[in-house]
């Protein structure tokens, strides 16, 4: 075993709604030197819930980190290469456990999970005009079941085991980074958060972690190979696409296909409100007084899920991969639409009490036809909101960068393209470099080779330099400053 062949390692935790994966990284080249993945288990109780075994993700976390680490040595690298490990996870997900026993009090409640209706309606008679929209200005989401404030008062008004450790002041609640987070290394403190959003929940402070960046020390790993290691990065999964696919100037946006779909656009140090429908959230914050930078965000609930349930609830395929061969069988959907609202709808619409349906169904649809439409219903979600972004903007979208699980599947990305009338293309964190996707019928404004990309782009090319990756951009490749509200953004070119 060698030490400092590859310079210094980091270890990235990405605890995903379908699956763990523990990924080491060389720091200097970014490339991926070795990794293992577990599909974690979602169970479905009743309809509309979507639960998992808090106890279940932590022991994968474990396993992958333990695989990874043997992978490592069966590489000749030594593990103490490994100088600090992120955390990445599925965001809204909660979870309540003992702070004595460190035992979950109930299953995590999955953030595609639509059981907090009632709670929704309940949170929404305090509000004037049960208007959704109501803190909004506060913390740039809707009243809506996808969020954990909304899960997390639902457990305390229906699991008497919930109730009971809130009562004896030993109730602690996170999303997934803070569960794995307080499992894993000497963590103490559990600081008051946003003191609003206790109040309005009617939510004990005190169960509520801290508020941290997305880059400092939070504490050392306290058992297995990777003992006494730094856990010095935790964002939420869509961030981390957004980081990783260096959007990290305004302007610039990212559009990841994973369970569920969601394009975030880096809005600067700028918070901005989107009148249609989209989401006003943090995108990252690098370091404890480090400026925070903004997103607005466009969240698709079903979106890798609707190719999950044509394998696992109507048996089409074995393998999710399968869907593109399925699909690719047929030119059309011969006139099948499929709206895959399992658990109502996100943005722009966010109606809970939609549900999904399949139409147009003929003699002659056939299980291709199904296929497909679900693909393309993934690319219709996705063309709404780039619809409801340009609203917004005033300002449409030059091209798609994407990332996900899906993403390997070029028929979905040739589909988005001509759904969405732009070339979609991998970036950095995509594993697939490339223009995958351009549109079919030449109308693009950047298939037409004299159009100034200032009139039609505000995703800047955040490969400055990196040409040859993208040789139908290479005229294009040039650096974009972003001014201005997002309303009147002024694009400037320089050198
Ligand atoms: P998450 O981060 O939400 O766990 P991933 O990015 O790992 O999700 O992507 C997994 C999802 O992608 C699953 O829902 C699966 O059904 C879907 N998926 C995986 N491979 C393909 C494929 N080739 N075509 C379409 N969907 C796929």
């Amino acid at each position: 075993v060698e030490s400092g062949r590859h310079g210094p390692l980091i270890g990235a935790v990405d605890q995903g709604t379908s699956s763990t994966r523990f990924l080491i990284f060389a720091a200097g080249s970014g490339e991926v030197l070795t990794y293992h993945q577990e599909e974690v288990v979602q169970r479905f109780p009743q309809e509309g819930w979507v639960e998992q075994d808090p106890m279940q993700l932590l022991d994968s976390v474990t396993t992958c980190i333990s695989k990874a680490v043997d992978n490592l040595k069966n590489l000749s690298i030594a593990s103490d290469d490994i100088k600090a490990i992120g955390i990445t996870n599925q965001r809204e997900t909660t979870v309540v456990w003992d702070k004595l026993t460190g035992q979950p009090l109930y299953n995590a409640i999955v953030w595609l999970d639509a059981r907090t209706t009632s709670t929704v309606e309940q949170v929404l008679k305090r509000t004037p005009g049960q208007d959704k929209d109501a803190l909004k200005n506060i913390c740039g989401l809707p009243i809506s079941e996808y969020f954990s404030a909304l899960k997390l008062r639902w457990l305390l008004d229906h699991v008497p085991a919930v109730q009971h450790a809130a009562n004896q002041h030993t109730l602690l609640f996170g999303t997934v980074d803070t569960w794995l987070l307080w499992h894993t290394l000497l963590f103490g403190t559990v600081d008051t958060w946003l003191l609003w959003k206790s109040k309005f929940f009617d939510i004990p402070s005190w169960v509520l972690p801290d508020i941290r960046s997305c880059s400092e020390v939070y504490g050392y790993l306290n058992d297995g190979p990777l003992r006494g290691v730094p856990i010095s990065g935790v964002i939420g999964d869509q961030q981390a696409a957004l980081v990783g696919q260096m959007c990290l100037a305004r302007g610039q946006a990212k559009n990841t296909y994973g369970t569920g779909c969601f394009l975030l656009y880096n809005t600067g140090a700028q918070m901005v409100w989107s009148t249609h429908g989209l989401l006003t959230t943090v995108a990252y914050k690098f370091g404890a007084s480090a400026q925070a930078v903004y997103a607005i965000e466009g969240s698709v609930a079903i979106a890798g899920a609707a190719v999950r349930w044509l394998r696992d609830s109507l048996g089409l395929l074995k393998k999710a991969e399968d869907v593109e061969r399925l699909a690719g069988g047929v030119e059309d959907t011969g006139g099948v639409y499929f709206v895959p609202a399992f658990s109502g709808l996100y943005a722009p619409r966010w109606r809970s009490d939609a549900r999904g349906t399949i139409c147009g169904i003929t003699q002659g649809t056939t299980s291709g036809h199904l296929a497909r439409a679900a693909l393309e219903s993934v690319c219709f979600q996705t063309r709404e909101i780039l619809d409801a972004m340009e609203q917004d903007s005033g300002i449409s979208i030059s091209r798609l960068l994407v990332d996900g699980g899906m993403t390997t599947n070029d028929l979905l990305l040739q589909l988005q393209a001509d759904l969405a009338g732009v070339p979609v293309g991998g970036g950095h964190s995509s594993g697939c470099s490339r223009i995958a996707a351009s549109v079919r019928p030449v109308d693009s404004p950047l298939e037409q080779s004299n159009t100034p990309l200032r009139d039609s782009a505000f995703i800047i090319e955040p490969w400055v330099g990196d040409s040859l990756r993208y040789p139908n951009y290479a005229s294009r490749n040039e650096v974009i400053e972003c001014t201005g509200q997002l309303g009147v953004v002024e694009l400037h070119e320089s050198n």
